[in-house]
Parts: structure tokens; sequence; C-alpha cells
């Protein structure tokens, strides 16, 4: 694992200057003395470099990004999005609500998961939305319906469950035919086919999406063979597919992972695409935690330092509903001192929150040189972080901030303890 001497993942505008971590131009000690911790920061730089990695990375080609909405789903990160031109990827109701809220175009937006209801079907279908990916037969019907009852046709397009092996943690792997997620490609035909008798439904294209923090080409390459195996098939069938949405799942650095960067992605995908007779097709793209991930951390203060037999702790005032990646998925990411000490006192600490689990820790044998009160920021926390944070043992959820040169913006409010229990009721005797 790499030691914070190393270049930090968020590099250039996440790092260390004269002594003080500073993300672009603002010292998180101010942005701790302002806000209080935990706290998540971002970076609208890092933010748009990584968007701009995606934007440019095929001049002249027709590829669509949909930025994922579940990998960081803050309004003002949204926000940012919608400024470059960017559509979403949305998984429910609630966030197509926030893409609304955002200023995001619904004309843009496709909508996934395994589970719509008829409530979120009709929201998406009376918003606009670009696509509906569908991830069932059954779903489809259901589509089909409620689109009847609105008077309008749905735009849908089939999500294939490729069944390749992303070569990632089973957690965030979707393309395994294992997985609960999309259509198996032995009844992609047929479920095509049966859109021609369902009256509501108009097919614009074809999806898959088969995981998360992907850090190889070859997982992409595999899925796309299938994808245009089963698009020369159902075309031959007499459905037109307008376009290909590959998915997201482009993986980032948060040790020492080295994935390819999304040129390199996009070169292999169009090459394979032009090879196939299919380069003309305009292609969907979903990226999520390749936008953000390593543009935000999470800061937090030491709160007590204590020591077992065999180990060292630092009970920090961010825990595992503020970060949950750690405890859930055994995740990486580096934590760093905001002012490191001259490391005399270092030692292997076990960095853990204060909640009542034993899964409850950010990091584990950090070497750090720490006091109580210290600050630390646990990086490449961009992305299914805030996303993912919970309210267990009723702790609030942390404030954000995002940064922008030498100006730092309050983009979502610490939250309040007594708003945790505002829609509770005692139930009478
Ligand atoms: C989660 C998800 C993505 C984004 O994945 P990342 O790993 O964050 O890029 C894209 N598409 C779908 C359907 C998803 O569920």
């Amino acid at each position: 694992m790499p030691s914070s001497l190393h270049m930090l993942p968020g590099a250039p505008w996440i790092a260390h200057h004269e002594g003080e971590l500073k993300v672009e131009q603002v010292p998180l000690q101010r942005l701790a003395a302002a806000h209080g911790t935990p706290l998540y920061v971002y970076s609208r730089a890092a933010i748009e470099a990584a968007a701009s990695a995606w934007s440019d990375a095929a001049p002249g080609r027709d590829v669509a990004l949909r930025y994922a909405v579940k990998a960081n789903s803050s309004l003002a990160v949204l926000r940012v999005l919608a400024e470059l031109g960017w559509g979403f990827d949305i998984v429910s109701g609630g966030e197509l609500a926030r893409v609304l809220a955002a200023g995001g175009d619904a004309a843009k937006t496709v909508f996934s998961g395994v589970g719509k209801t008829d409530a979120e079907i009709a929201a998406a279908l009376r918003a606009g939305v670009q696509c509906l990916n569908v991830e069932s037969e059954s779903e489809l019907q259901r589509i089909d319906r409620v689109a009847g009852q609105l008077g309008v046709r749905a735009p849908v397009s089939l999500r294939i469950n490729p069944d390749v092996d992303a070569r990632t943690h089973p957690y965030i792997s979707t393309g395994l035919r294992s997985n609960k997620f999309g259509i198996p490609q032995a009844l992609a035909r047929r479920a095509y086919t049966g859109c021609a008798q369902l009256q509501h439904l108009r097919v614009v294209g074809i999806a898959c999406h088969i995981g998360s923090q992907i850090t190889e080409l070859g997982p992409y390459l595999d899925a796309l063979d299938r994808v245009v195996e089963l698009v020369r098939d159902i075309e031959h069938h007499g459905v037109a597919l307008a376009h290909i949405d590959l998915g997201g799942g482009l993986g980032i650095r948060y040790a020492d992972e080295a994935p390819p960067r999304p040129a390199e992605l996009l070169a292999a995908l169009l090459a394979r695409l032009d090879a196939a007779g299919l380069g003309q097709r305009p292609l969907l793209l979903e990226p999520g935690r390749s936008v953000v991930g390593n543009a935000g951390l999470l800061l937090t203060e030491v709160v007590t330092l204590k020591s077992s037999i065999e180990r060292h702790f630092a009970v920090v005032d961010a825990a595992m509903n503020d970060l949950m990646r750690p405890a859930l998925y055994e995740a990486w990411q580096d934590i760093v001192a905001v002012r490191p000490r001259d490391g005399a006192q270092a030692r292997q600490y076990d960095v853990v929150g204060a909640v009542c689990e034993s899964g409850d820790w950010l990091g584990r044998e950090r070497l750090l040189d720490l006091r109580e009160g210290d600050l630390l920021a646990v990086l490449s926390a961009g992305a299914y972080g805030m996303a993912m944070a919970s309210n267990y043992n009723t702790r609030p959820r942390a404030a954000e901030v995002l940064v922008d040169g030498d100006r730092a913006h309050l983009i979502r409010e610490r939250e309040d303890v007594a708003a945790l229990f505002a829609g509770e009721r005692i139930a009478p005797r």
C-alpha cells in the first residue's frame, strides 16, 4: 500500500502544500473550523477534469455521457455535470426528482434498476426520460401497461446480462448470470420480438452494465462482443436498435490500481464497434465512480487514541454510517493527516468510528503520527461515500462542501438530530 509520500489519488487538486492538506486552494483546517467534522469536501476542478477525460475521449464520435447519479447524488454535484452537458443514469424515482431539482435534462436521462414501481415508471414517462433500461420481460409488460394508462409510448432499451466476469468485488459485480441484474442473453431475442406485441412501447436500444471498480479492458470487450452478437441477432429478427449503452463501472485508483483511462477504454470499444460495422451507432456510457471518486474526501477529527494489548486505535468522529465502503466491501482508502507531524510517534493505527459494530473501521494498520484533536482525510471518498450514508446510531449525516478555487461553498447542511426523529410518533397506550 502506498505511503502518504506517494502522489495522493486526488492530486493535483487534493495535495499537501507547506505541510498542510488543501483542496484546490482551501486549507482543510479552515473548513473544519467553519463547518465542523465529519465533513465531505469535493473539488469542482477535479470533477470537471474527470468529466472532461470522458467528454474529450473520443472527439467526433457519437458518445453520450450519462452520469450514474447513485455514486454521488448531491444536487450541487449533479448541477456541475448538468452544466457540462451531461445526462444522467438514475435507479429510482428519488434520483429522478434530484436530477430535475438540479436542473438536469430528463430527455438525457436513462432509468435503470431491477425493481421500478408503477409510480416510478409513471413519473419517468411524465418527465420525458430518454429511455427506461428494462431488466425483465415482466417489467416490459408493466411499462407497457403504465404507458397505456398515460396515453404515451414508452422508450425502452433492454438491459442484457452478458454473463461476463468483471473481476471486481462480488458485491459490485453485476454482469454474471448469477446476479439479479439484466435479461439473460438466451431470453433477449424473445423479449425484443415480444415488444412488437406491446403497443405502448418503442424500442430504442440495448444496454448492459457489468459491475463497478473495473480496472481492466478485458471484461468490457467481452461484454461488448456479447452485445454485438445480440444486436446482429435481434436486428436480423426485425427489431432495430438505435443506440448501444455499455453502462459504467470504470475503476479509479484507491491504492495502486491502474485502471485504463476513459480515452483508452473508448478507443478499444469504438475500434471493436467499427470492426463489427456498428461504429455509427450512438454509444451511451454511464460512468459514476470515475467522475467523482477521486474528487472528494471525508474530513474527520481524531476523538480518542487508545491501545489494546495488540493494537492501537484512532477513534475518529466519522464512522461506517458516514463512509460504508470499508465495512461493506473491506475497501481500502488512503488516510492522511491534514497537518502531518514529524513521525516521531508514528504507530500502526486502526482508524475506527464510534458506531457499536466491530466492522466499523475506516482503515486498518495505517502508519500515522497522531494526537487527539488532529484532522485526518479519508481520500477517494467522492463516490459511494455520502450517497450511502445512513443514520445508524442516530448519527446525523455529515455536511458537504464544494471547493472552487479559493472559495468553499456549503452544499449540504449538517443534519440536525431533531430532524432525525421529526417524523416519528409515540404510539398511544
Ligand atoms: C452503478 C451503475 C453505474 C455506475 O457505475 P460506476 O461504477 O459508479 O461507474 C452505471 N450504470 C448502472 C446501471 C449502474 O447501476
